[in-house]
């Protein structure tokens, strides 16, 4: 017979480790399933300069090694696996992953959300070509080079000045007037001598693809409808993600957008009803505040809400 898991965490970001470190704290030895981006977002950043208690800030990639350390230290483990099916209506919980088949009595949502892409033939052809969702991965490859980021947001923000190490000069794209990022971003990137901020302009294509190389951008004055060309060498995606929810499609509530719904913070639903003993928590869950802290926090009550259930079932 195959063991059953107290609990079992899919996703190790922020909210993952955090629940990872409650619950290995509370004796659960939980089960943490690494997908395709361990470490979440963090992973992928630069210096994060508001979690609480590093006032010096700390580059995200530590922020999470730390974590990680921390949740195996009290028992957590970790498995690379990916989730190809599951069964919340089983009691056990079955989970059918890529290394094989988990039970769990809970199960705490953690899968977080991917970065999005315009949807553009020429820009996918092009993806590792000289397109790219990820500043701090990729940005090395463009020392001295002209680029473009898309985006109105922190993200956006964030790597435009970040890429200012690497390129000689940044554009930086957004479909309308106003911005969505923070005034201390926007500011940043306003006074940065190498970037360049191009207003209610959108990307029509991605050129290159015959080269299988960027060579430029094909943009669109979304006012005028006035289309022109820009030689860079790379286009970096800063418009925001999608959450990783799509294979609970039937078996939770998901919104519009496919955040998964929760009631009472983090308790899972479907049809309005509460689905005892998972838990959702991160920016699986988040569309308003998708901070690594408030990930944090809600990665903590979703391991209080796990360990609650447990005790009432008597383990
Ligand atoms: P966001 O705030 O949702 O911004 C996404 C931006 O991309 C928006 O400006 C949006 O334009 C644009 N966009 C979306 N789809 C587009 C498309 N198909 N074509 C062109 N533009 C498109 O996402 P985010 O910047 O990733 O930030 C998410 C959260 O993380 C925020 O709460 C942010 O504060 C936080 N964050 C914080 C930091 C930091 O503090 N260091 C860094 C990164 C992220 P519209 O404005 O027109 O919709």
């Amino acid at each position: 017979m195959t063991e059953i898991r107290d609990t079992v965490i899919l996703g190790s970001g922020c909210a993952g480790l955090t629940a990872a470190i409650y619950t290995a704290r509370a004796g659960l030895n939980p089960l943490v399933l690494e997908g395709h981006e361990p470490g979440g977002q963090l992973s992928m950043t630069t210096l994060v300069e508001n979690f609480p208690g590093w006032p010096d800030g700390i580059q995200g990639p530590e922020l999470i090694d730390n974590m990680k350390k921390q949740a195996t230290r009290f028992g957590a483990s970790f498995q690379t696996a990916h989730l190809n099916a599951v069964d919340l209506n089983a009691r056990p919980i079955r989970l059918d992953t890529s290394t094989g088949e988990i039970s769990t009595r809970t199960l705490i949502v953690a899968s977080g959300a991917s970065a999005r892409w315009l949807g553009l033939p020429s820009e996918q052809a092009l993806i590792g070509h000289g397109v790219s969702s990820c500043a701090t991965c990729d940005g090395f490859f463009f020392r001295g080079k002209e680029i473009a980021v898309v985006g109105g947001g922190d993200s956006a923000m964030e790597e435009a000045l970040f890429l200012t190490r690497f390129a000689s000069k940044v554009t930086l794209l957004h479909r309308r007037e106003g911005f969505r990022a923070s005034k201390i971003m926007l500011e940043r990137a306003i006074a940065h001598p190498n970037i360049e901020l191009r207003t209610n302009t959108a990307v029509e294509e991605v050129l290159g693809v015959e080269e299988h190389e960027v060579k430029g951008l094909r943009l669109k004055d979304v006012k005028t409808g006035t289309l022109c060309d820009l030689a860079v060498s790379g286009l970096f995606l800063g418009i925001g993600h999608e959450p990783n929810a799509k294979m609970f499609a039937g078996q939770m509530d998901l919104d519009e957008d496919g955040y998964i719904k929760t009631t009472g913070n983090v308790l899972t639903t479907r049809n309005g009803v509460v689905v005892p003993g998972v838990f959702a928590c991160g920016d699986v869950q988040d569309r308003r505040y998708r901070q690594a802290i408030t990930a944090a926090g809600s990665g903590c009550m979703a391991a209080l809400e796990a360990e609650k259930f447990l005790e009432a079932l008597g383990h």
